[in-house]
């Protein structure tokens, strides 16, 4: 893999960011220019086509709203679901897409999720409908806009991480239920951008109504016990980590 500039750095946190370099960091990494290629081959190709506009804005309009469903499954019964922390063959994918991002939210690094897992997911999400809706075209002009939904999926997580305090009162509010998701209990608001699938299956919790503070909100669950039985997370990360992610840097940084 090739690291261009911010990324050539070993430790990337973005508790010590500002808004600007995480912009810059956002457009040198990989993953994000790989989702931008997508998105502008997938447009030029359904556009240039000679398909008809309409069924391909359809797709558009169809993927907008499939995406934030599949994100809301998978972060809740892939990402929280532990059973890939079971097998030898998963645990190193579960352990990079989810449980280290809940380790240690502000690392950068860990918060974009991994190309390998996230293109393939956008494509299962959008393609299919778009095939049925307008052929070929249809799929690829569903991919690029589930490409270009990432991008903004990833953009604003990160800024949910970056300590600052948007103005925006629609990003305040994301920001702060995604912070009761990492540091309250993590068993409900399971939307990063998007908390209307959780709203809809009672998911969702504000301090008005929140439940009790969760113990596995850092370890997700996977604690001496999980480890004794099922140990490849924890032989890939040095053992069980019982601390909260301030203890872990305060560590790192003596
Ligand atoms: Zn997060
Ligand atoms: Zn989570
Ligand atoms: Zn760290």
């Amino acid at each position: 893999m090739i690291k261009i500039g911010f990324w050539k750095r070993r430790r990337h946190h973005l508790d010590k960011m500002t808004l600007k370099e995480l912009t810059v960091a956002y457009f040198q990494y990989y993953a994000i220019q790989a989702y931008i290629v997508v998105a502008i081959a997938g447009y030029a190709y359904a556009l240039s086509s000679g398909a008809p506009i309409g069924p391909l804005l359809l797709t558009g309009l169809a993927s907008a709203l499939i995406y934030p469903l599949a994100w809301y499954g998978i972060h809740r019964f892939i990402l929280h679901g532990n059973w890939l922390a079971k097998s030898p063959l998963t645990a190193p994918v579960w352990k990079r897409i989810h449980y280290d991002h809940h380790q240690d939210p502000h690392d950068l690094h860990i918060l974009f999720g991994a190309l390998y897992t996230t293109l393939p997911t956008v494509a299962a999400a959008t393609m299919p409908v778009g095939y049925v809706l307008a052929g070929w075209p249809g799929a690829a002009f569903g991919l690029a806009t589930g490409a270009v939904i990432t991008c903004f999926y990833e953009f604003c997580h990160c800024i949910e991480h970056l300590s600052y305090k948007p103005k925006n009162p629609i990003l305040a509010r994301m920001k702060q239920q995604h912070m009761a998701h990492h540091f309250h209990n993590e068993q409900g608001n399971f939307g990063i951008t998007n908390f209307m699938w959780d709203r809809l299956f009672g998911t969702l919790y504000t301090n008005a109504n929140r439940p009790p503070k969760s113990a596995t909100v850092f370890n997700l669950g996977y604690d001496e016990g999980m480890a004794s039985r099922y140990p490849w997370v924890a032989k890939l990360s040095g053992g069980v980590d019982t601390g909260t992610p301030r203890d872990r840097r305060q560590r790192e940084a003596a």
